[in-house]
This record gives C-alpha cells, structure tokens and sequence, in this order.
C-alpha cells in the first residue's frame, strides 16, 4: 500500500508518499507561500534532482493537485496514477480530549477537529484545508488523521490539571495536552527496540529539542507528563518561545509597556527564547558559534537552555521514582554535541557515565551515548513522526479492510 502523508499549514503543505511494503519514501516536497501569486512547489524524488515550479496556487485544493501532478509526472515523478495512492494521513495538532489515537476521517472527526479551532486556532483550520482539499481531489481514498496531543491522553488528572478554577476546565477546557505526541510515541518505541526491553519495563524521559521543545516523562509505556501545556508555549525555553515564566508577568508587562494581548502573545512565542536571550539568533547553531567565539549573551541563551532542559529531566525522575532510559531527539537533541553534553554531565548524580567519544559521533541512527555499564542510559533517537503517520494510516485502513 502506498500512503501519503501531509502537514498542511495555513500557508504551507509538506508531503511524503510511503511505500508500506518496506517503509520506504518514494518521494517528498513541499508548496509554499499558497495564497500568493507566487507559490513555490519543491518536489524531491529519491534518486533524482529536485525539481522546483514556482506559479499561481491560490487554495489547498490547488495545492494538493499540484501535489499529485509532481507525484504522477512520468519524468520525475513517483507513481503512474494517482489510484496508486491507497491513503492518506494527515498531521494535526490538536485533537483535545476527544482522541487519545489516530481515528480515520468520518463526519464525526471533521466536526470534532472544527469544535477544536479555539484550542489551536493558528493549526487545526489548515489542517481541515488539508483534510477537505484531499477530498475534493482523490475522493475515493481513505484518510487518517494522527495528533499530536493523542498520546498525552495517558496523562493522570495531577498531570494535566492546572491548579485554577475548576470552572475553567468545564468550561473551556482548559487543562494541559502537551504536544510532540507523534515523536515521544515514535522515539521511545525506537529506543525500547534499540534496547531489546518491552517499553512497558522502562522509566523513560524523552527530549523532543528542536526549535519547539518538550519533554516527557514515559512511565509504564505511557505518557505520565509533559512540559508543553494548554499550548505549546509552557515548558522548556525554546528558538522563540519563553517557555515556564510566572504568569504574572503577562498583566505586568502589559500594563507597563501598553501591550495588547496580541503584542504580549507574540513577545512570549516569536521574541522570546533563545533569540531574545543571545540577541542573535534562536538557531542552536548560530548561538553555539557566537558562544565559541566569545560572545556572553550567546552562552547565557545555552546554558540557560541546557539548565532548563536539566530542571526538567529532574522533575520527570522524581515524578516517576527514578529514570532508567533518557532520549534526546529533533534537531537540537540529534546534532548538537555541546548541548548534550552539558544537560549530561550536570546530572551525573542520577546514575548517567556520558561517553564523550560516543556522544561525539555524527551518526543518523538510533544509539547509546553513555559508557557501558552507566546506570541510566542515554540514546540519540532521530524522530520520524511522518513515518509514525504513515504506519497508524496503513494499520487503520488495512484494519477497517478486514473488518
Ligand atoms: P527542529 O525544530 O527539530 O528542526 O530543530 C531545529 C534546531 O536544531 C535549530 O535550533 C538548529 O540550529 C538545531 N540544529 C540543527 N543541526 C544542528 C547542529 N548540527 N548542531 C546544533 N544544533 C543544530
């Protein structure tokens, strides 16, 4: 079976078509700037040049389409006929407390992921373009959809309530989610196989650090906690977001700098984090760069990062009794040496022997960067969450196929 997995955004859609046989990826891409007049869609085969066409696409219908011309062009493209495309899964956000896993797309999901718009008001509306603009182009073609909040249903009511108004969580639901859920669910099952243990024998903190970053805490194969909250602000610091601050702040500043909720909103996610603190960049390795070469507001913004990283991996032990396993993953937690080694070598009391020469390999899969024989394992996992999609999509429909 071949699956295709989409990531709308409001003006983006990422895509990779799977070959379910072998897990391969047959092709990706990418269309940009949809809306404008100028849209960019970038396609790469495997084996083959990457192929760009910049044009009109006004709508995800159009964007779709375009997709599935780049997937069935004879030249470059991956399939003969788009009836080689079985299924399609799609990433979305936010799935709230209605799904705590992949569902296939009904009428009911639909209505289900709109009641949500409140809740992810910048993802879930693009999301449903991506949903709806498949429809109109392979109507025949089941689709999938897998959130990333679903995995963080396990959380207990300690977890996830937040100490205000219980009116508040009947009202709007307001409570903690957490998010990443597609890459905490992918990387500890990873490391649990890299491991040779059942995931359920593991006390387990994931690190999904990239520009967005969270942390979760994986107790009996299930998510007991996370560091993302009601929004993917809460938590870890980040590229540009500020992650835990007193809430305090917020009325403070507003009434001293006459912000809005807006301005204040976009100060806490786009002028925030690492960018805000290094007053360079919210790019780990530009920062990293800068910190080498001197600069003192750079290594501020690292060891800042790593510290809160560390408070976190702390709090996690304890919520559990203990840590058997921690994985570090995305773009941050898979690359940077630096970083790794600094969150390690300053929780060492918890049983962790890094290995420098290990953590310094530049490999692309699964390993251990601890010594042999430390007590608590640390793993590079590179995350693959388009892969996740793509596997829960397979088993949905190939379930809903023999039932
Ligand atoms: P992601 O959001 O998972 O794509 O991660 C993006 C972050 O990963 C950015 O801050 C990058 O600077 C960081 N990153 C990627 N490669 C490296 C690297 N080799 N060393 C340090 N940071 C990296």
């Amino acid at each position: 079976m071949k699956v295709l997995v989409i990531n709308a955004g409001s003006s983006s859609l990422k895509y990779q078509l799977y070959d379910m046989r072998d897990e391969s990826v047959l092709a990706s891409g990418r269309v940009e700037r949809i809306g404008m007049d100028s849209s960019i869609v970038t396609h790469e085969p495997v084996d083959k040049p990457e192929v760009r066409n910049v044009s009109e696409i006004l709508d995800h219908v159009t964007a779709v389409k375009r997709v599935i011309d780049m997937l069935t062009n004879p030249e470059f493209g991956a399939i003969s006929h788009l009836n080689e495309i079985e299924a399609v899964g799609h990433r979305v956000v936010h799935g709230g407390e209605a799904f705590s896993s992949s569902v296939l797309v009904t009428q009911e999901v639909k209505l289900e992921i709109r009641r949500l718009f409140d809740l992810a008001p910048l993802h879930n509306p693009a999301h449903m373009m991506g949903i709806s603009a498949v429809e109109t182009n392979l109507p025949d073609v089941p689709q999938a959809v897998v959130f990333d909040t679903a995995f963080h249903q396990t959380m207990p009511n300690t977890s996830y309530l937040y100490p205000i108004p219980t009116v508040l969580y009947r009202r709007h639901k307001i409570r903690r989610y957490g998010f990443h859920g597609t890459s905490h669910s992918y990387v500890s099952a990873q490391a649990a196989n890299y491991l040779q243990k059942p995931l359920e024998s593991i006390k387990m903190i994931t690190c999904h650090i990239g520009n967005g970053a969270s942390c979760a805490a994986i107790l009996d194969g299930k998510s007991f906690d996370t560091s993302m909250g009601m929004t993917p602000l809460e938590g870890l610091m980040m590229g540009t977001r500020s992650g835990d601050i007193d809430p305090a702040i917020v009325p403070f500043v507003m009434n001293k700098e006459e912000l809005t909720l807006n301005e204040v909103n976009s100060m806490l996610n786009k002028h925030s984090g690492m960018l805000a603190i290094s007053g360079i960049s919210s790019d780990m390795r530009e920062v990293t760069e800068a910190m080498v070469d001197g600069d003192k507001n750079a290594k501020l913004a690292f060891d800042m990062y790593a510290y809160r990283v560390k408070k976190y991996i702390g709090a996690y032990a304890a919520a559990m009794n203990g840590v058997d396993t921690i994985v570090f993953t995305a773009g941050v937690g898979e690359n940077s040496v630096a970083l790794r080694k600094a969150i390690c070598e300053g929780i060492s009391f918890l049983g962790i022997e890094l290995d420098d020469a290990r953590n310094e390999q530049r490999r692309k899969d699964c390993r251990e960067i601890t010594k042999e024989g430390s007590r608590v394992k640390v793993l590079v996992v590179p995350t693959n969450e388009e892969l996740l999609i793509a596997r829960d999509t397979y088993n949905l429909v190939k379930q809903s196929r023999t039932s």
